[in-house]
């Protein structure tokens, strides 16, 4: 157990020491392509039963997949990649102008069933691990996206019970705010992209994800809240949209 120290820039977050767990190792991973460094956070769930499970299996190279950390339910970070390099924890799918995801990011996962909440001592673990990436890093919040954001129809983790606005009052992630259902305009496809959400996708489909994410309980059809919040999600955190990766 390595113990990493550090001083967070944010005045309301006190110094915090993270420990790091190396016991696992991923082989699963290669060179960054196109950047040195990671412009975004992406979380994930596990979906398995445990996270001795999922370590295995991302430690295993006949599966291919990794993540640079997996959070254990019991709040014990494990860093299983580097974060010099590309894990492949994300896959096909994109974020803004981003198509290479694996390129720019740090994988976060979360040992979690996906069918049960993620407990108190895994989500402050998380948030101190956030914490000290996004400062070091000097990542916006807006750039910390759920694997269901960047892909779409495929992807559903880190799923209806992870709490999105709990990491959004601590600076580490976005939330609406001032919502106006009223005077809403313009498509609300249009604000999606902008807001970063991949244009490849079925209007469908990224409906399903902004929902997944911005109105977990949400049914039926298109309607003005959806198009409300979208409008003030993108209007407020437009994505920067990078030349495409190729
Ligand atoms: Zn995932």
């Amino acid at each position: 157990m390595r113990v990493r120290q550090f001083l967070a820039t944010d005045v309301t977050r006190a110094p915090v020491q993270l420990q790091i767990n190396h016991r696992w190792c991923s082989p699963s991973f290669g060179a960054r392509r196109g950047t040195d460094r990671p412009d975004m956070v992406v979380l994930h769930y596990t979906a398995m039963e445990s996270c001795k499970a999922a370590a295995e299996r991302l430690c295993d190279p006949q599966f291919e997949v990794s993540a640079h950390y997996l959070i254990g339910e019991n709040g014990v970070i494990h860093q299983l990649v580097d974060e010099v390099a590309r894990a492949w924890h994300a896959g096909r799918g994109a974020w803004g102008g981003i198509t290479d995801v694996n390129s720019h990011s740090i994988g976060i996962e979360l040992a979690n069933t996906s069918l049960h909440p993620f407990p108190d001592v895994q989500m402050v673990a998380l948030e101190s691990l956030l914490s000290e990436i996004l400062n070091r890093y000097k990542i916006s919040p807006a750039r910390v996206i759920g694997h269901s954001d960047m892909a779409p129809g495929r992807k559903s983790d880190p799923g209806v019970r992870f709490d999105w606005q709990r990491l959004a009052r601590q600076g580490l992630s976005i939330w609406p705010k001032g919502v106006t259902p009223n005077r809403t305009v313009g498509d609300f496809y249009d604000h999606a992209a902008r807001f970063g959400y991949p244009t490849d996708a079925s209007p469908e489909e990224v409906l399903n994800a902004f929902r997944l994410r911005f109105r977990p309980h949400a049914t039926g059809p298109l309607n003005d809240r959806d198009l409300a919040i979208i409008t003030e999600l993108a209007t407020r955190f437009p994505v920067d949209l990078p030349s495409q990766d190729a």
